[in-house]
């Protein structure tokens, strides 16, 4: 068994998505010695399908199934679902996070000179998101281009591999943070899977991980999970803390397809442009997927006679703000059940993006089945912990997706980027590190 000395590490923290990412690297460039424990493997981002499964789609692990065979998706790797994401960058809810007197303007400013997030040039904006942003626009609808976190010198025409990883390096995510933190002297020890925190009078003093099945041990004055919306109540119910990872969201959503003669594609960069309908509780996204992916969302609706059609095909993604419910299993399992809200909510869209469809001149429209790929609310601010992020244990905090206090129902990465730098200050200008 290895200890990892008690004097070694000022912190750790688990999980590399971009809450924990965020963190490290900054609590790095401060000058703290910063150990980083991902369940994942860091081998590099390939963009294959092979990878993908591997890291988003092995079952009971990352991709884990609900009431309705309603799939959610996280990625287990350097990076957390980053790796995997589409790389849309929507402005936080500020409004929403005032209100738990966590104002994160400042952290989301500065995050936006340091990243490069913009919309999409029209140089590297597929056929098809034109084609249905023309549609929707046409029909009066405000569908905008949305912005990405996209180094867009590096993207490709003509590319389908957002949806895999990105291989060239164009598309930001988590492991860029990570990777600038290993430079400065960030130790990351990838396979760790931490079980629980350790608590020794009232304080968090370490944790308990297994590498390879071994049991190990890691001592800081300070540890921050960052484990996902997943991962992270999973590790403070075995540390004591029984009431995290219940009534959370997901946001789940639908892909809407249909046919036209007069496009050959199928690749580009998805979730280029929409529309959020805050009212209705849903944003609404073109989102053109992989040949395979899109397979498998027609297979899985007996849409045989669609599967062959990918490269005629336009998809409009609808994603909608669940409302909180459910709970987590202790070791991770999802039982949430869609209200008849939420399948109301995601009906409207689907009726809203077939009419855009139509008048883009699709045919033969469905839909997919029900998805779900931002798990978040389980370990919430005011509830489980405080708006410093700080957890009932004395130098134990949390810093992913799960603190965030409401539904959401939008992609959260800058969000949780805001939250990370504040997290770092905040922690700085105590004296304890
Ligand atoms: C297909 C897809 C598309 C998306 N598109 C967008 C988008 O366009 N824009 C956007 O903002 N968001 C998008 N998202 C959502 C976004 O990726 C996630 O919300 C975000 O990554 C969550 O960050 P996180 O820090 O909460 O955790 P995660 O990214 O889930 O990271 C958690 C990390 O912790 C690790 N971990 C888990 N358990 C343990 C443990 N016990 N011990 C050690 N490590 C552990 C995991 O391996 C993982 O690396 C998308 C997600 C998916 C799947």
């Amino acid at each position: 068994m290895e200890n990892l000395n008690k004097k070694e590490f000022d912190v750790i923290v688990v999980g590399s998505g971009p809450g924990g990412a965020t963190v490290a690297r900054e609590l790095t460039l401060a000058g703290k010695k910063v150990l980083l424990l991902e369940q994942g493997s860091n081998a590099p981002v390939t963009g294959s399908m092979f990878q993908t499964i591997r890291w988003l789609g092995i079952p009971f692990r990352s991709l884990l199934f609900t009431y309705n065979a309603l799939g959610m998706v996280r990625g287990i790797t350097t990076g957390g679902s980053s790796v995997y994401y589409y790389g849309t960058a929507f402005e936080p809810p500020h409004d929403m996070l005032n209100r738990y007197n966590v104002d994160i303007k400042a952290e989301v400013e500065e995050t936006k000179k340091e990243l490069p997030i913009a919309p999409l040039s029209d140089d590297l904006t597929g056929p098809m998101a034109k084609r249905i942003m023309e549609s929707a626009n046409s029909l009066g609808y405000n569908w905008q281009k949305l912005t990405k976190f996209i180094f867009q010198d590096r993207c490709r025409q003509d590319c389908w591999r957002c949806n895999y990883g990105c291989p060239y390096g164009a598309k930001w995510n988590a492991r860029n943070y990570v990777e600038d933190a290993f430079r400065k002297g960030l130790t990351l020890i990838n396979g760790a899977k931490v079980t629980k925190v350790i608590i020794e009078n009232g304080k968090a003093v370490g944790v308990d991980y297994k590498r390879r099945l071994i049991p190990q041990k890691a001592y800081a004055p300070l540890i921050i999970i960052s484990a996902g919306g997943i991962g992270t109540p999973v590790i403070l119910r075995a540390t004591g803390i029984k009431k995290a990872g219940f009534n959370f969201f997901f946001d789940p959503l639908i892909a809407v397809s249909g046919t036209v003669k007069d496009i050959t594609g199928g690749k580009e960069v998805p979730m280029v442009a929409g529309m959020h309908m805050q009212e209705d509780g849903y944003v609404m996204t073109d989102m053109t997927v992989p040949s395979a992916l899109y397979g498998g969302f027609a297979a899985q609706v007996g849409r045989f006679d669609r599967i062959m059609s990918h490269k005629h095909t336009l998809t409009i993604m609808i994603k909608e703000k669940d409302s909180l419910g459910g709970q987590l299993t202790d070791r991770g399992g999802v039982r949430k059940r869609l209200l008849e809200s939420d399948y109301q909510s995601l009906l409207r869209g689907y009726e809203r993006a077939k009419k855009i469809l139509k008048n883009a001149g699709a045919k033969s429209i469905f839909k997919s089945w029900y998805i779900a790929a931002h798990p978040g609310g389980t370990a919430k601010i005011n509830d489980i912990i405080d708006s410093n992020l700080k957890t009932e244990f004395d130098n134990l905090y949390v810093c992913d997706c799960s603190v965030i206090p409401e539904s959401f129902g939008l992609p959260p990465t800058l969000t949780l980027i805001g939250l990370g730098k504040r997290l770092a200050k905040h922690l700085c200008a105590k004296t304890q590190i």
